[in-house]
């Protein structure tokens, strides 16, 4: 773990994809949990909460800003952050936007941050102090709000959101090029099944085997696989039911457990 180079950048035409975490909201290990999972000595069973980083053309996207933000952006050495896409509001997938003010002071600039309408009333009211500051005198986020109203370009790469159902709310995942991203779902919708063909790579939720009423299961999230059959999958917001090992043993060749700091490349 080591901040001292910056990250390599893709090539023109590339896409490299970073899962920066691949925990649930709590993270595992989970506190005060003595389970076989959360007292692991793998280091794929430590897991933070859930983000991908995609660089391209030389910009840095994160998806969401979890409370780990800090954390995974020095592990992931990432020098620059260009845009923040969020795919919901819930806190394990906001809380760590005060910690882009280091990025702000050294670009001397706003990030754009693309979310949904109802997404960023949640985060202007959780983030008041930035929305509606008091005092100047200490540093706040400095941040530009994109409604998503549906496609749009961003750094030369088509964006594409993908709404899906996570219980009751409506949450977006997002498509770039050949990869995906849907983390936090209970169900897809036809309409955006069809956003969702021809992959090479899909990283989606799946928290655990047990049924949950806000997310998807291992088993649910297989018959998503092969009825969408992407080249390959990921799991994420894993929880600590999941070891890594075992549960890779037991799945199709061509899914497995993301972790935190998998990289690969798919082409735009
Ligand atoms: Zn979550
Ligand atoms: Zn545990
Ligand atoms: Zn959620």
């Amino acid at each position: 773990m080591s901040s001292g180079n910056p990250k390599p950048v893709a090539n023109s035409g590339r896409l490299l994809v970073t899962v920066l975490g691949s925990g649930t909201s709590m993270g595992v290990p989970t506190l005060a949990c003595q389970c076989d999972v959360c007292h692991s000595s793998d280091l794929h069973d430590k897991r933070t909460r859930p983000s991908v980083l995609l660089s391209y053309n030389g910009r840095n996207v994160v998806i969401d800003t979890t409370p780990d933000f800090r954390e995974q952006a020095l592990r992931a050495r990432i020098t620059h952050l260009d845009a923040i896409l969020y795919t919901h509001a819930h806190a394990d997938h906001i809380l760590g936007l005060d910690d882009i003010r280091p990025f702000n002071a050294k670009q001397k600039s706003p990030i754009p941050v693309y979310a949904s309408q109802e997404t960023l009333s949640i985060l202007r009211r959780t983030f008041a102090y930035v929305f509606e500051p008091q005092s100047a005198e200490s540093s706040i986020p400095q941040v530009k709000l994109h409604t998503l109203t549906g496609e749009f370009e961003l750094f030369g790469a088509r964006v594409i959101p993908v709404p899906a159902q996570h219980g009751p709310l409506t949450v977006h995942g997002f498509r770039i090029g050949s990869v995906a991203y849907l983390t936090d779902f209970s169900s897809i919708p036809d309409s955006s099944k069809v956003l969702l063909c021809n992959l090479d790579h899909l990283i989606l939720d799946a928290l655990r085997y047990t049924p949950h009423p806000m997310h998807s299961t291992v088993d649910q999230s297989l018959a998503l696989v092969r009825e969408l059959a992407p080249r390959r999958a990921w799991f994420t917001h894993i929880c600590h039911d999941l070891g890594h090992e075992g549960t890779n043993a037991k799945l199709p060749a061509n899914v497995r457990l993301a972790f935190d700091g998998l990289e690969f490349g798919v082409s735009l």
